[in-house]
């Protein structure tokens, strides 16, 4: 509190983002990283001749290079790609281009608890549609007056995806409003909404390069959608900040998202490790929702989630809890290394009850 503030700074509410401690030998499980590095290719990139020289200069504000790595990448043309520090800078632009309307924003209950906080920002109207009992979406709640839809898909921190049909059916009968589908987490196994950009102007995919990219640390989100809305999303980064990927940064995600190879092998490799976790947690009483994310969000039957929470961090592994309505009986796993997740387990087999 201070008397400098304005009302408005009063009034927000921020996001709190999962912990970042400074523990050595701490098992992080609680905010989604990739636990392998980033390709080899990306190292090259960043080292490279001349490259920190060239921090003396700005970077291009456009990110010529990078909007054309990403086209390519999915076949989309450069002009239908719109990039941003983080995808959470995409996404704030995005509510402030298309979502400050007279009719509400619908999204799930149960979501990325950042979507709250840009309606607060921006003053934007809201309107929660509560997940299913089996902690489902379902789309043909959202056939109603609205001022805009977004959901992530998968969503967190249920871990669980949308069929790509599910989505379609939602553009055909909702063409008035923008729809952003949030897939910060489909590269690991679920089913890209990229493939709808060209057949629904109103569609707009937001994706990133922290997770299935391991360049968090980097911040590189990005949008793929029509080019109007991309034009619009334009317009807004223009009016905030001309340069918001930075030269290293840029030359980074290029190289990440050229080696494809790379990325493939990584995101097999979190998808076994997801599948032999899920059936070890299982066998010590967890109910696992089934995944399509880096992560799981799981139940122990035998001590209270809060409880298993509290015991793992003790012993320097941390995974997160939310203490919210519905789901403050689970816990949100984040899958690390084959050697991360055998400490994780063995931890787990001396915390519960037998
Ligand atoms: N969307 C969802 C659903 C997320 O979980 C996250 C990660 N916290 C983001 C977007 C933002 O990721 P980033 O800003 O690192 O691209």
């Amino acid at each position: 509190m201070s008397q400098y503030w304005s009302d408005f700074v009063h009034r927000l509410e921020p996001y709190v983002p999962g912990e970042q401690p400074k523990v050595d030998q701490l098992i992080k499980l609680n905010t989604n990283e990739n636990p392998y590095p980033p390709s080899p290719k990306v190292a090259a990139a960043v080292a490279a001749a001349g490259e920190i020289d060239s921090l003396r200069l700005y970077p291009d504000p456009n990110s010529t290079a990078l909007k054309s790595a990403i086209a390519d990448y999915y076949g989309v043309a450069d002009g239908q790609v719109f990039v941003g520090n983080g995808s959470d800078e995409v996404l704030a632009h995005a509510f402030m281009a298309f979502f400050q309307q007279d009719k509400p924003l619908l999204y799930p209950d149960i979501s990325y608890s950042f979507y709250p906080v840009y309606c607060n920002l921006y003053g934007i109207e809201e309107q929660r549609i509560a997940l299913a009992d089996d902690f489902t979406i379902d789309l043909r709640q959202y056939l109603q007056p609205n001022g805009g839809i977004i959901f992530p898909n998968p969503n967190a921190p249920t871990s669980m995806g949308l069929p790509l049909m599910e989505i379609e059916l939602l553009l055909q009968n909702n063409t008035d409003s923008v729809v952003i589908v949030d897939e910060a987490y489909i590269d690991f196994g679920g089913e890209s909404a990229v493939a709808l950009v060209g057949q629904y102007p109103n569609l707009l995919v937001v994706q990133t390069f922290s997770k299935s990219r391991s360049l968090a640390g980097s911040r590189v989100g990005f949008a793929i959608g029509s080019a109007e809305l991309i034009e619009g999303l334009v317009r807004v980064k223009d009016s905030f900040n001309s340069y918001p990927i930075d030269r290293l940064a840029e030359r980074a995600a290029v190289a990440a998202i050229e080696d494809r190879d790379y990325f493939q092998q990584c995101c097999q490799r979190i998808m076994a490790t997801r599948q032999r976790v899920t059936e070890q947690l299982q066998a010590l009483g967890f109910e696992v929702l089934p995944s399509q994310a880096n992560f799981v969000f799981a139940k122990p039957s035998r001590l209270p989630a809060e409880q298993v929470f509290q015991q793992l961090r003790e012993r320097n592994i941390l995974v997160r809890y939310f203490n919210k309505p519905r789901i403050n009986e689970y816990l949100r796993i984040t899958i690390g290394t084959e050697a991360e997740m055998d400490s994780l387990i063995a931890a787990l087999t001396e915390i519960l009850p037998q």
